[in-house]
């Protein structure tokens, strides 16, 4: 078992269970035998999630059935991102959250939270979850709705100031169950269903890629971008991004406004006179696919080299991220000149920075590099994981981003849930009890 971050697992066992039942079954059983039990998506995740060390896997592969109702869809786990937004789409709705990987599954995106290029309007999947059937470890099963709080207490957490965060449980007094079991990566309940919130398709879509020389221009441009109600995206791509992917320009943002007439009559400074502007949905979807196909460029180039991806996934409070940003350009070009890309969703202060690394000796700098940014990023009251959670190649920064106090509480939900750590074994909390 491999994720797209290059991160490998194996299991003793693996189920591919047909019925809610049958996945009830097989957790009860390792829940009498104390096996741990890791659940399986579409394995885009970028963590190691969901790769198990032994025990059994469970891949909910067969649980597909999607129905598309007026402002809600009803989706099993396995229903992919794309599955549902195409049938959202011929209902003249859609669903919100894109985490621009369109083949990742719902259970996955539900489980680490995922948001992507359209939570800078939208806001994260747990915003747009309406209810859950789930499975505890021991196989019970649960129906949640939105607002039913859990039935026992949690102390507030001092939970960082970001605009998205899925950094370990976010626990506050009051907290209902559909945001704790969202974004816990797999390791307080299985999610067999979700009910989501469908939105209305805007009437109206514009959609640019902005070409800059300089990075000043780009800061500027955020800056006035932040102030434009009618945006729903808005996205960086760093001079290096735009050479892998071919093009030559300094930088670039990437947009999508509802409002037509402000990006016709937009003025930003330094903007090119190349750069694209959509003509057509075929045009808007075009740019989608050139900056979802960077991180697959990167995931496969850091891989080719024999090394698993390299990347931060930081986010600092919206104050913050123009400091944030001229702090990855310094160290990364003092340090990995040439061998590093910087993108992502800059209108949230949460970019992605990612290593290239050649050697052995890069790889190590590469990893100082990033948990020193990860340090400075929760100094200012960020979080180190925005969207694409810990699993376990990143629960060591866990500690960075929380103190004992914090971590213990989430380990007594934890245990409360799932007293033999038998779900997702090794995300979040690494080795800890
Ligand atoms: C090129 C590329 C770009 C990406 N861009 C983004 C982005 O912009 N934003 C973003 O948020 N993510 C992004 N991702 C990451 C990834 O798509 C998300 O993390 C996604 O949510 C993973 O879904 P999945 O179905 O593949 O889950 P998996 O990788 O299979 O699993 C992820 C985790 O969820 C758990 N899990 C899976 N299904 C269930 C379930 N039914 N019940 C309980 N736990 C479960 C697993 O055990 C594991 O811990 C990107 C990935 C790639 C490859």
């Amino acid at each position: 078992m491999r994720d797209a971050s290059g991160y490998e697992g194996a299991p003793e066992r693996e189920f591919s269970p047909a019925t809610h039942a049958e996945v009830s079954e097989v957790l009860a059983e390792a829940y009498a035998a104390r096996i741990p039990v890791t659940i399986a998506g579409s394995a885009t995740g970028v963590t190691g999630g969901c790769c198990p060390h032994g025990g059994w896997l469970i891949s909910l592969r067969h649980l597909n059935r999607l129905v598309i109702e007026r402002g809600r869809a009803v989706a099993e786990a396995a229903v992919t991102l794309r599955d549902l937004n195409d049938a959202a789409v011929r209902t003249g709705q859609f669903y919100a959250p894109d985490p621009t990987e369109w083949t990742a599954s719902v259970g996955g995106t539900i489980a680490t939270n995922a948001s992507g290029s359209r939570s800078y309007r939208y806001g994260a999947t747990r915003r747009h979850i309406v209810a859950l059937d789930v499975l505890f470890a021991d196989g019970s099963p649960r129906h949640f709705r939105r607002g039913e709080a859990i039935d026992f207490d949690v102390p507030a957490l001092p939970l960082p100031r970001t605009t998205k965060n899925t950094a370990g449980y976010p626990l506050r007094p009051g907290m209902d169950w559909i945001d704790l079991i969202a974004g816990s990566e797999g390791t307080l309940a299985v999610v067999l269903r979700a009910e989501l919130q469908l939105l209305p398709a805007p009437e109206r879509l514009a959609a640019a890629v902005l070409f800059f020389d300089n990075e000043d221009d780009v800061a500027h441009s955020v800056a006035l971008c932040q102030r434009e109600p009618s945006l729903r995206m808005l996205e960086y791509l760093d001079a290096n991004s735009l050479r892998l992917m071919g093009e030559r320009a300094g930088a670039a943002l990437i947009v999508e406004s509802e409002s037509p007439e402000w990006l016709e009559a937009v003025s930003l400074p330094g903007l090119r006179d190349d750069s694209w502007v959509a003509a057509s949905a075929q045009d808007r979807e075009r740019f989608r696919a050139f900056r979802h196909a960077l991180p697959e460029r990167v995931n496969s180039r850091v891989q080719r080299n024999g090394f698993q991806k390299l990347g931060s996934d930081f986010a600092v409070p919206l104050e913050h991220g123009p400091a944030m940003t001229a702090l990855y350009h310094a160290e990364l070009s003092r340090l990995f000149p040439g061998q590093y890309v910087l993108f992502g969703h800059i209108g949230d202060a949460h970019l992605h920075a990612n290593i290239l690394p050649e050697t052995k000796e890069q790889e190590a700098a590469g990893r100082a590099l990033l948990l020193d940014l990860a340090r400075h990023a929760v100094s200012l009251g960020g979080t180190v994981s925005a969207e694409h959670g810990l699993g376990k190649r990143k629960a060591n920064l866990l500690p960075v981003q929380y103190g004992q106090n914090a971590i213990e509480a989430m380990l007594t939900v934890k245990r409360r849930l799932d007293p033999h750590f038998l779900l997702g074994r090794g995300n979040i909390f690494g080795d800890a009890r």
